[in-house]
């Protein structure tokens, strides 16, 4: 799908808009410009990079592997999954919780889809097992609140673009699975907003329950310290 400038209302439903490319230019995303391939069809094995500030989305097929790396340890990636021959069907942080009676899932799990039907398997945690189900990816909105006046990279583009580079599209931005994101749940009901207690090389794998489009994004949040005030890029994986 060609890049346009922003238009009131783009296909992506009322009041969606894409970054202009005089945007994209100042902060010299590239997402829309480089997926992993036409159609979004991954090679197994090879190691995907998910450059900073930058999204990325890839198919699986039902019974296939997607490892995510947190490559420097520091950095929160937010992830979605889509049935492939549904876009309305997609992995749902409110029902998953539901299935799983935790707040954050905990490996082996599946985490379900908001038809309640499992989407992916949550097969393996090496990494400390701290991940986030409460809070919005970021948009330009987020930013606009934190003082930013121009445009600001953010998660939400970056899913739709990544969709977009592979000629998939999906009406709505749902809740992400906020992997390696540390948001404490304290016990008088607040919440803090930390950096991730990761290693370099921690990782997470799932396996898809169904044909599914997984997108991710390397979060670009630099004004609060999620992830260090240094945004870095990740890895992906798909497995063999
Ligand atoms: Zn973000």
């Amino acid at each position: 799908m060609p890049h346009t400038a922003r238009q009131p209302n783009d296909g992506f439903g009322p009041g969606r808009h894409w970054p202009s490319a005089e945007d994209l230019a100042v902060t010299g995303n590239a997402t829309l410009a480089s997926p992993v391939s036409p159609d979004g069809t991954p090679e197994p094995g090879r190691r995907y990079e998910i450059p900073a500030r930058h999204g990325l989305a890839v198919r699986l097929r039902a019974g296939q592997r997607v490892r995510v790396i947190n490559t420097h340890g520091t950095q929160v990636v937010d992830s979605w999954a889509f049935n492939a021959a549904d876009p309305t069907e997609f992995m749902s942080m409110e029902h998953a919780r539901a299935g799983i009676d935790r707040i954050i899932p905990k490996a082996p799990c599946a985490m379900l889809s908001n038809k309640r039907r499992p989407i992916l398997f949550f097969e393996e945690d090496a990494s400390p097992g701290v991940h986030d189900t409460i809070i919005a990816a970021c948009d330009i909105w987020r930013y606009r609140g934190l003082g930013v006046e121009g445009y600001h990279d953010n998660c939400d583009d970056n899913l739709h673009m990544a969709l977009a580079a592979i000629g998939f599209a999906a009406a709505e931005t749902p809740s992400p699975f906020n992997l390696f994101m540390n948001i404490p749940v304290r016990a008088d009901g607040s919440i803090g907003w930390e950096p991730s207690p990761c290693a370099p090389g921690d990782h997470v794998t799932f396996r898809a329950e169904m044909d599914v489009v997984y997108a991710v994004s390397a979060c670009p949040q630099d004004i609060i310290p999620i992830n260090n005030r240094a945004p870095v890029e990740a890895h992906l994986v798909v497995l063999a």
